[in-house]
């Protein structure tokens, strides 16, 4: 059973009050994909990440305070259109734009999570094209990451979404020769790694989950 909470958040550009809604608990049923997105419900729920002020367009993380980086930001052009994106749907837009401000925020780990979700909308909208736009565009800004904006950690599960994110992209070279720098002891790593490049291989750019990968 999903819950939902409503909450007041100021707008950290503008000062308005925004009226935001907040999954606060879900099920944890199904498998992730390889990018990590999540299984239902935690997937439905993804339009809630984001909220988009009425007042002057920002867009913020519901979970986070998101950087301030001005108005006069916001008013850009590159701001208001998607970095030249066109066609995108409503969410798709507040994903990219998110990704922008943490891009002009200098935080490229989050700035590239946000272009891989603006990806997802696309995929269920069946924008392919677009969905290769962001894909890439979140690649580009994982490339661009400070190595203080990692950690030991969390270095597996960056390395699996970018594997995964340069084969869904159609880039399957970059895949392979990506997969044979990552060196795993883990198993289940292993596992991940050698599912995606039997895909590559077959220049298959379809979503799966970890549990395909994984053998049981
Ligand atoms: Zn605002």
């Amino acid at each position: 059973m999903s819950k939902f909470v409503d909450k007041e958040m100021t707008c950290n550009i503008c000062g308005h009050i925004c009226q935001v809604t907040i999954l606060t608990a879900t099920t944890t049923e199904g498998s992730a994909d390889l990018d990590f997105r999540p299984p239902e419900k935690r997937r439905s729920a993804m339009p809630l990440w984001v909220h988009k002020c009425e007042l002057c367009g920002a867009v913020l993380s519901v979970y986070e305070t998101t950087p301030n980086v001005g108005q006069e930001f916001i008013a850009s052009n590159k701001y208001q259109t998607c970095a030249g994106i066109g066609g995108l749907s409503e969410n798709g837009k507040k994903f990219v734009k998110i990704a922008l401000i943490y891009e002009q925020a200098g935080q490229m780990k989050k700035a590239g999570n946000y272009f891989l979700n603006a990806a997802w909308c696309c995929d269920d909208e069946g924008m392919d094209v677009n969905a290769k736009l962001c894909r890439e565009e979140a690649l580009r800004c994982w490339n661009e990451m400070g190595r203080g904006e990692l950690n030991n950690r969390e270095m597996p599960e960056m390395q699996v979404k970018i594997l995964d994110t340069l084969r869904r992209s159609g880039n399957f070279k970059e895949a392979r020769a990506f997969a044979k720098c990552m060196d795993t002891s883990n198993e289940q790593m292993q596992q991940i790694v050698a599912f995606e490049v039997s895909k590559a291989v077959l220049k298959d750019k379809s979503c799966y989950t970890l549990a395909d990968a994984v053998m049981k």
